[in-house]
């Protein structure tokens, strides 16, 4: 393996996102004397982690950590080994040559031969008032992290797709009741996911509802909802308020390059991380329909640095 990093100006390898897969990415790349660029994106460096409070299941961390202080850790370990982390958001991406090329904001341009993609997916918001300070206060976009938080306490989900069905049903675990808030009359859900929830003692339905306000001084307390067919509203308790309407893969800059599935998610090949265009690798949310965990974003940035770092010593 090379310990250049850069020939002509080309650098071995460019990583775009700050996440638990870029910066793992990072890590990897950097203890491989691939003196790796990372652009961390200007408004969010540090990636999703960073709008949450506790993260008690990332493995290491016993008495569990706060999001940034975990995203600060990483970025911290990936610099000590000598990765280049610019706050800067790409632009722009050519990737289809031997030699890939990425253009920031400000127009200036550097080139690598090899990519990592690591820009995760957004969750969508309810876009209410109050949604971002509670974030972490109440407000969750995953059971599967913040279920635990709310034992013996009462819940909102919002959703009406298979995947409200399965935060709602899971978080019955924790909550003594879930309500499940829905604009409309029926469900988008599989018909085995509406069975299980109806049949479920815990789940109540809330038909023709919108969440409209959320209340509470430091964290949830209650929400106000609104009817949606007659505009009349109501409050309802609730100290968790799940949001689950899905999330959207921040592919937009690799359209008509990198092939993604009809959702917009990155395609890679099974059990790599390799992607349609040789020296072009993707990991994290970005690929992910199904864990969307920090360590399952860690995992596939580890994995994405490694097939990188072969694909760069296969071109020796
Ligand atoms: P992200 O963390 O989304 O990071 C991608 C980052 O890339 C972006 O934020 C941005 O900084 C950068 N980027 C994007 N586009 C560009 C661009 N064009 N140029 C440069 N940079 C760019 N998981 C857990 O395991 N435990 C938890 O407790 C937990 N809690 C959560 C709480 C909240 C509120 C949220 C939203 C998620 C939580 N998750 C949790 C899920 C976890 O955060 C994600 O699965 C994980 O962050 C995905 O990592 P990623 O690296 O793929 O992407």
């Amino acid at each position: 393996m090379s310990t250049e990093s850069s020939t002509n100006g080309v650098r071995n390898l460019i990583i775009i996102g700050s996440g638990p897969s870029g910066y793992t990415a990072a890590i990897y790349a950097a203890r491989a004397n691939l003196e790796p660029l990372v652009f961390e994106g200007s408004v969010t460096a540090g990636g999703a982690l960073m709008n949450t409070t506790d993260v008690e299941n990332f493995p290491g961390f016993p008495d569990g950590i706060m999001g940034p202080a975990l995203m600060d850790n990483l970025r911290a370990q990936a610099e000590r080994f000598g990765a280049e982390l610019v706050a800067d958001d790409v632009t722009e991406v050519d990737l289809t040559g031997p030699v890939k090329t990425v253009t920031l904001g400000d127009g200036s341009t550097h080139s690598a031969l090899a990519v990592v993609l690591a820009t995760g997916s957004g969750y969508r918001k309810l876009d209410i008032p109050r949604e971002d300070e509670l974030s972490g206060h109440g407000v969750s976009w995953c059971a599967t992290c913040d279920g635990f938080f709310f034992r013996e306490q009462n819940i909102v989900v919002v959703g009406g797709g298979d995947s409200a069905l399965e935060e709602a049903t899971f978080l019955t675990r924790f909550a003594s009741k879930v309500t499940l808030v829905h604009r409309r009359d029926e469900l988008r859900a599989s018909k085995i996911m509406q069975d299980r929830a109806i049949a479920n003692d815990k789940i109540e339905f809330a038909w023709n509802s919108e969440v409209a306000e959320l209340h509470g001084e430091h964290s949830l307390e209650s929400v106000t909802l609104r009817d949606t067919v007659t505009g009349e509203t109501r409050s309802l308790d609730a100290t968790g308020l799940f949001i689950a309407i899905g999330h959207d893969p921040r592919s937009e800059l690799l359209r008509g390059q990198v092939d993604l599935d009809d959702e917009g998610y990155v395609l890679v090949k099974q059990g790599s991380t390799a992607t349609n265009i040789a020296g072009v690798f993707a990991a994290g949310d970005l690929v992910d329909h199904t864990y969307r965990q920090a360590i399952t974003a860690a995992g596939t940035g580890c994995a994405a640095s490694l097939d990188a770092e072969r694909y760069l010593a296969d071109l020796e």
